[in-house]
C-alpha cells in the first residue's frame, strides 16, 4: 500500500492524490483533468479535480462560472476554507471540482511570510482525508487530480508536495520533450526534499494524428525516454474534444461515442489496472 493515504469507503479503500503537471503550456494538462476525472468518476470512482490554476480552465470546463466559485482553490491554500467548504459538485455524477480564479494571480505575495507555503496543499488534503476517516459511512474521494498551471511556480511546487504521483501529458509535436529534463528534474528535486513518496505516476501522449510522420516519431521519442511510463492509451487530436470545454462540458457528457471519449475511458482502464498491479506488488 507505499504511496496511498488509507481510508474507508468508496470504490478504494484509499484517497490517491495526482498532479497533472508539465511546465509546458498547451499540451492537454486541463483536458486530462477534466475528461480523465470524468472517465474515472463513469466507472465508479469519486473524483475531486482541484483547479491549481489562475486562467481556472478546469472550472470553466466543468461548468462552473466565474460568479459561481465562492470560495477556490486560493482561499484553500491561504486557509480561508477547507477543501470541503469549497468542494462544488458538477453535471457528472462522482466527479466534484474545488474550483480556481484569478485570485491564484496573487498567490506568491499572499504566501511570502509563511514558511510552510510549499506545504499548504497537502495540509489542506491531509485534513481532507482525516475528515473521511472520520465519517466511516460517506463515500470518500478515491481519486484527487490536480490541474496545475504551465509553470513550476509554488502552485506546482505546492501540488507536488501534497501529490502521491504525477501525471505527465506530453502533446505530440515538435518540441514535445522540451524542458522535460528540467520536469523531471523537479520531480527528484521535491522527491529528495518535500515529499519523499511522490513518483512519476505516468505520461500520457496527447494530441496524437496517426495520419502524420511527426506524431508517430514524437511518440516513439517520448517511449524512448520514459520506457514503460508512457501509457498505451494515447489521446487522439478531435475537434470534439477542444469544442467540449465552451459548452461546459466534459466530452463524455459533449459526445460520448467520440475517438477522445473513448480513449479517455481506456486511460481511466489503464490507470486503474496499474494502480491493481501495483497495490497488489
Ligand atoms: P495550459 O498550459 O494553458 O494550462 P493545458 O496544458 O491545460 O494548457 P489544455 O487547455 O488541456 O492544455 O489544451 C490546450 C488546447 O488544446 C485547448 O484548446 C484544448 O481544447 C485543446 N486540446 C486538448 N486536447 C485535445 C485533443 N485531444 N484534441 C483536440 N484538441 C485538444
Ligand atoms: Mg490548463
Amino acid at each position: 500500500m507505499a504511496g496511498y493515504v488509507s481510508g474507508v469507503g468508496g470504490a478504494h479503500a484509499s484517497t490517491r492524490v495526482v498532479a497533472i503537471a508539465n511546465q509546458k503550456g498547451g499540451v492537454g494538462k486541463t483536458t486530462t483533468a477534466i475528461n480523465l476525472g470524468t472517465a474515472l468518476a463513469a466507472v465508479g470512482e469519486k473524483v475531486l479535480v482541484l483547479d491549481l490554476d489562475s486562467q481556472g480552465n478546469a472550472s470553466t470546463g466543468l461548468g462552473i462560472s466565474v460568479e459561481a466559485r465562492l470560495r477556490t482553490s486560493f482561499d484553500v491554500l491561504t486557509g480561508g476554507a477547507t477543501i470541503l467548504d469549497a468542494v462544488m459538485p458538477t453535471a457528472v455524477p462522482g466527479l466534484f471540482a474545488v474550483p480556481a480564479n484569478s485570485d491564484l494571480v496573487g498567490i506568491d505575495s499572499a504566501l511570502a511570510a509563511d514558511q510552510t507555503r510549499p506545504f499548504k496543499l497537502r495540509d489542506a488534503v491531509t485534513a481532507l482525508v482525516g475528515h473521511q476517516r472520520s465519517r466511516s459511512g460517506e463515500a470518500h474521494f478515491s481519486y484527487i487530480l490536480i490541474d496545475c498551471p504551465p509553470s513550476l511556480n509554488i502552485l506546482t511546487l505546492n501540488a507536488m508536495t501534497a501529490a502521491h504521483a504525477v501525471l505527465v501529458p506530453v502533446q505530440c509535436e515538435f518540441f514535445a520533450l522540451e524542458g522535460i529534463s528540467q520536469l523531471k528534474d523537479s520531480i527528484e528535486q521535491i522527491r529528495a526534499t518535500l515529499n519523499p513518496r511522490l513518483e512519476i505516476q505516468g505520461v500520457v501522449l496527447t494530441m496524437h494524428d496517426a495520419r502524420t510522420s511527426l506524431s508517430r516519431e514524437v511518440a516513439d521519442n517520448v517511449r524512448a525516454f520514459f520506457g514503460p511510463k508512457v501509457y498505451e492509451t494515447v489521446i487522439p487530436r478531435n475537434t470534439r474534444v477542444a469544442e467540449a470545454p465552451s459548452h461546459g462540458k466534459p466530452i463524455l457528457l459533449y459526445d460520448y461515442d467520440c475517438a477522445g471519449s473513448q480513449a479517455y475511458i481506456r486511460l481511466a482502464t489503464e490507470i486503474i489496472e496499474r494502480e491493481r498491479q501495483y497495490k497488489a506488488a
